[in-house]
């Protein structure tokens, strides 16, 4: 795909790639200059209805393929987005801002949810239950759960539509995608490759646009039976409500507050170097990465000193420069809401041990500098909501039980880090933690071979692992008598 603004049909339904029936578009902006990069179709709720439609014809055939069958297509998809990596990641950057190193990173990042579902595929069990009359037989058969409508996030453009799309396709379902309007490319280019692979017409559906309208259709469309969504936990709640009246099952991907425990014991060196990975990955937009930092008093200097020195070298810029380690914030809210978030720690008495300020050295777009908070305390807006951003805010704690405590007050569950040496304290503080995914000495959980998802206000059901394609399948109970 060439980024030269010309328009171009975004949507893709039935085997056809479309324009919205009401012809609106709207541009995609690169974050780091500001530049209009490309036109889209923003569709509405008619577009997807039409998308639903589309999955709904196509299931039957699709679901009856055999799992060999399904994955072939999968397989083959992977093989082509990694040929593509390169070109898919420069894509990404463009529309998303991140590094180019880190989009490469999430490309092969997102094919191996191709991969590792073409092989899971393969694997999905049902269950034979000894039955309390001898006259019956009794069996578990997992089936397709239908029309799946899967609405992703601009922070990971690729790889969090293929964590859907992985299982959802390797399950028998069908599909409607909509991506997140800052980020349509990146499922443009996604799409094309299941149309290259011969996938066949109405198995993946993509409509682009208004949140609002499309998200209305998929609630209350009957059709729709399972609505997977990663993004905030307020949108998560809408979509709880809104799909109540149709009764429909929801896998949801919700915000996170993460906060990564840094104990005396702790290899120091290590601990710094993953919090720094953690918390400006992706300039601190993601989910899972750190969001408070709890350091034990004895060490708090020697850990502060250790992160700034890191942190100095660290180059602010346009993410296709290869030197660059910080990219910009993906829009102008994202960039208010962090600079509200340091001011309003500052106004109640934190102290800001590096950056603090808007970035505008010769660059147009939505930077901030890297920055640090000492003397912050629990009132602090950083230390309750999730931040979005490259704001690090360090608190000190003495007791094992005290940590435990400021780390659990949250009403997120989604991931939590503990550095340590010490075998007992890291078993016994893990399994003290409300979190549905805990990092021991490690800050980079997700894979697609492991089961990732948040518990409390972070959400529930889990993408990847064994379980990821379970949210895809509904277990048919069937009892049968028998005749003697
Ligand atoms: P963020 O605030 O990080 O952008 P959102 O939850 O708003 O997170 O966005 C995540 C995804 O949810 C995007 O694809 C976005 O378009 C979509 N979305 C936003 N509002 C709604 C809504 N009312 N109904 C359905 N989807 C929505």
């Amino acid at each position: 795909m060439q980024l030269d603004g010309q328009y171009e049909k975004s949507m893709y339904i039935n085997g056809l790639w479309c324009n919205a029936e009401s012809g609106n578009q709207e541009h995609v902006v690169n974050p780091a200059s500001l530049n209009k990069i490309k036109a889209f179709s923003y569709g509405d709720g008619a577009d997807a209805k039409k998308a639903v439609e589309a999955a709904k014809k196509a299931f039957t055939d699709w679901a009856n393929l055999s799992a060999r069958e399904r994955s072939k297509y999968l397989y083959s998809a992977y093989t082509l987005m990694m040929e593509k990596q390169e070109e898919l990641a420069r894509i990404l950057t463009t529309e998303q801002g991140k590094p180019l190193a880190e989009a490469r990173g999430e490309i092969a990042s997102a094919a191996s949810y191709l991969q590792w579902y073409a092989e899971e595929g393969n694997r999905v069990y049902g269950e034979i239950i000894p039955s309390s009359n001898k006259g019956k037989r009794l069996f578990v058969v997992p089936q397709p759960i239908g029309v799946v409508a899967a609405i992703t996030p601009w922070n990971f453009p690729s790889s969090m539509i293929t964590r859907k799309l992985g299982p959802a396709l390797a399950a028998g379902c069908t599909v409607v995608l909509k991506p997140a309007e800052q980020t349509p490319l990146s499922a443009i280019e996604i799409v094309k490759i299941f149309e290259e692979v011969g996938l066949p017409k109405g198995v993946l559906n993509l409509v682009t646009g208004d949140p609002t309208s499309i998200g209305q259709e998929f609630m209350s469309n009957p059709d729709v039976r399972l609505i997977t969504f990663t993004g905030s936990t307020e949108v998560g709640k809408l979509l709880m409500r809104g799909s109540a009246d149709t009764v429909k099952k929801l896998s949801l991907e919700l915000g996170g507050h993460a906060p990564i425990l840094v104990f005396d014991d702790s290899d120091l060196e290590q601990a710094v170097k993953m919090t720094i990975m953690s918390k400006f990955r992706n300039c601190g937009q993601t989910c899972i990465c750190a969001n408070r930092i709890y350091v034990q008093h004895s060490i708090q200097e020697e850990f502060t000193a250790k992160l700034m020195e890191q942190l100095e070298s660290m180059k602010i810029g346009e993410g296709l420069d290869e030197q660059v380690n910080i990219g910009p914030l993906i829009d102008e809210n994202a960039l208010l809401k962090v600079k509200h978030q340091y001011e309003d720690a500052i106004s109640k008495g934190a102290s800001t041990a590096l950056g603090g300020k808007v970035y505008k050295e010769k660059l147009n777009g939505y930077f901030f500098e890297p920055t640090v908070l000492t003397n912050v305390s629990n009132q602090m807006k950083v230390m309750n909501e999730e931040t979005f951003g490259p704001l690090l805010p360090i608190q000190t704690f003495e007791t094992e039980e005290e940590v435990i405590e400021l780390a659990n007050h949250d009403r997120y569950g989604l991931a939590a880090y503990l550095f340590t040496e010490n075998l007992n304290r890291a078993i016994r503080v893990m399994e003290k933690l409300e979190y549905g995914i805990v990092g021991i000495n490690d800050v980079f959980p997700a894979v697609a071979e492991a089961p990732f998802g948040g518990i409390k206000q972070s959400g529930q059901g889990k993408e990847g692992g064994r379980e990821g394609i379970m949210e895809y399948l509904e277990m048919k109970y069937v009892s049968m008598g028998l005749k003697r």
